[in-house]
């Protein structure tokens, strides 16, 4: 049986939980424990995959298919292990899977309630896998007071009560604001959200304070005593130069042993840290700089592509480089010439993205990148746009587009050369899509193989040539158009093992120009840089050398 933490947090969001469990994650694992992270979220859309990536950041999607959180993806970074299905749910979920229970009569004319039926619905969500890991970590989504979180915390007040005792620990984030005036930090709403947390029968054991100055003895004693906790276990957890520094500093202010002395473990196995020591010590001491223009439509909230923005990181830190980022929106480049806005990079990125908005911008993106000789890393639709600008540019097929794109239908010399796929094999299983499937999941998701072409760079990059990566997508770049494409000299260097669709796409004449059909960022980690990334990243820094 598992041993439970379950991560809250109070007074205000965004706090970092996400990532404070990830790096407990991390500590617990340099202990030599196993565990497996989940996230629990208040929200009522039975999955992320239909909200929008300027709301809610990006969504990450599992290894089975799974459109999650993007905290899942803070939590493979830090700990490696992959996320699945069963390691996020949201309201929504829970209640539609009591409905449908309901509607089948599984419950038997019982009146269906709250309690107990929604909550034992979340208690055997957070039981799922129980024997597989030393512990399992849980974050609930949102603070506590929030009405859509009320069941969630019932439930995993019910969950420790019905475990054997020290089982489970509670471990809530809060905030000390510092009062200028007064010179203080105030430690009251910590006050305030632990007597929340109490009132509906959780009585926190680790308490982790974000704020941005040390935390003083006094005001540590002051929060103990009025917590009810021991001194010990208040955590500071100070603002950080990087997310990667969170394993060591968590450790240092002493997260994982307030933690391990909460299950009353002891003595705690020492932990070997020479991992994240070796990942700070890479990102605090770069020997150079690259720069790399990100080419999207949501360019404003920098979470919409937060699993690119960490790979890329991790690209720079197998070359020991910082790599500097700029977001840049697609659609300037409809409007303006690219040159003076792209020139002076060491790459450019175009990622993934749904809807016509900015594509036409993305295509002379690629088009500047190809002619120019700048690296270049095309992501899904950053594939697809690539795609279409050899296609028009090259291959004379100046109605080249995608059918995710409005076009009058019939129009008569309009190219798809990216079409809509209706119908695919995942596992040797045929997977059909219909015009009736709703919306959230109908795309290709999940991890899929894909087979190299031996000697292509997309091999030399990934030193192997069968792959598995994750998708997330409705179109594909169609066969159909191959021998006009690779006419002109652009390569489908990895297919489906069918050889039916093609996975990525590149230029060999080009110093390095690869699209590829599937999010390689998911798979990144600091301690394990993912190969496209740090191939690209060690592009930019042959292209940062030379100018
Ligand atoms: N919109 C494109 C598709 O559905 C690309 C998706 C993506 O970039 N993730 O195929």
């Amino acid at each position: 049986m598992a041993r439970y933490v379950f991560i809250t947090g109070g007074v205000v969001s965004s706090l970092g939980k996400g990532l404070a469990s990830a790096a407990l994650g991390a500590l617990l694992q340099a202990r030599g424990y196993s565990v497996r992270l989940r996230k629990l979220d208040p929200y009522l859309n039975v999955d992320p995959g239909t909200m929008s990536p300027f709301e809610h950041g990006e969504v990450f999607v599992t290894d089975d298919g799974a459109e999650t959180d993007l905290d899942l993806g803070h939590y493979e970074r830090f700990t490696g292990v992959s996320a699945r299905k069963t390691d996020s749910v949201s309201s929504g979920r829970i209640y539609s899977t009591v409905l449908e229970k309901e509607r089948r009569g599984d419950y038997l004319g019982k009146t269906i309630q709250v309690i107990p039926h929604v909550t034992n619905e979340i208690k055997d969500f957070i039981a799922i896998g129980d024997d597989e890991v030393d512990f399992m970590l849980c974050e609930i989504g949102g603070t506590v007071g929030d009405i859509e979180g009320l069941p969630f915390f019932e439930a995993i007040r019910q969950f420790a009560q019905d475990r054997p005792r020290g089982e489970c620990v509670f471990m809530h984030l809060t905030l000390l604001p510092w009062i200028g005036a007064a010179g203080e930090l105030k430690t009251k709403p910590t006050q305030h959200s632990v007597k929340e947390l109490r009132s509906i029968g959780i009585a926190p054991d680790v308490l982790v304070c974000r704020s941005d100055k040390p935390i003083p003895e006094k005001e540590r004693e002051k929060i103990a005593l009025f917590c009810n906790v021991r001194k010990e276990d208040v955590i500071a957890a100070p603002d950080l130069k990087s997310i990667y520094e969170a394993p060591l500093a968590y450790h240092r202010e002493g997260l994982d042993q307030a933690v391990l002395d909460a299950f009353r473990i002891a003595p705690a196995p020492a932990p070997n840290l020479s991992v994240w020591e070796d990942v700070a010590d890479r990102i605090f001491n770069p020997e150079g700089e690259v720069r790399v223009a990100i080419v999207g439509k949501y360019t404003q909230l920098e979470d919409a592509y937060k699993s690119i923005a960490e790979a890329l990181t991790h690209g720079g830190m197998a070359h020991r480089v910082r790599v500097t980022l700029e977001w840049i929106d697609a659609e300037i480049f409809e409007r303006e010439d690219p040159a003076p806005y792209l020139e002076g990079f060491h790459a450019i990125l175009v990622p993934g993205g749904f809807g016509e908005r900015g594509t036409e911008g993305k295509i002379k993106a690629a088009e500047f990148a190809r002619t120019r000789e700048i690296p270049y890393l095309g992501i899904c639709l950053g594939m697809q746009m690539a795609v279409i600008e050899a296609a028009r540019n090259l291959a004379g097929m100046e109605n080249a587009g995608s059918q995710e794109f409005d076009h009058e239908a019939g129009e008569e010399r309009f190219e798809p050369v990216i079409f809509h796929l209706k119908e695919w094999v995942k596992d040797n299983q045929k997977i059909a899509r219909t015009v009736l499937d709703d919306k959230g999941g109908t795309m290709r998701l999940g991890a899929y193989a894909a087979t190299l072409e031996p000697g292509s760079k997309v091999a030399e990059v990934y030193g192997t040539t069968t792959i598995e990566e994750r998708h997330r997508h409705r179109y594909e770049v169609d066969i159909k158009y191959r021998e006009k494409l690779e006419a002109v000299g652009l390569k489908f260097s990895g297919m489906s093992p069918d050889g039916r669709l093609p996975e990525i796409v590149e230029w060999p004449d080009h110093p390095w120009f690869i699209g590829v059909q599937f999010h390689p960022e998911l798979k990144s980690k600091p301690f394990a840089p993912h190969p496209l990334f740090e191939g690209f990243v060690g592009a930019a820094k042959e292209v940062s050398r030379l100018v």
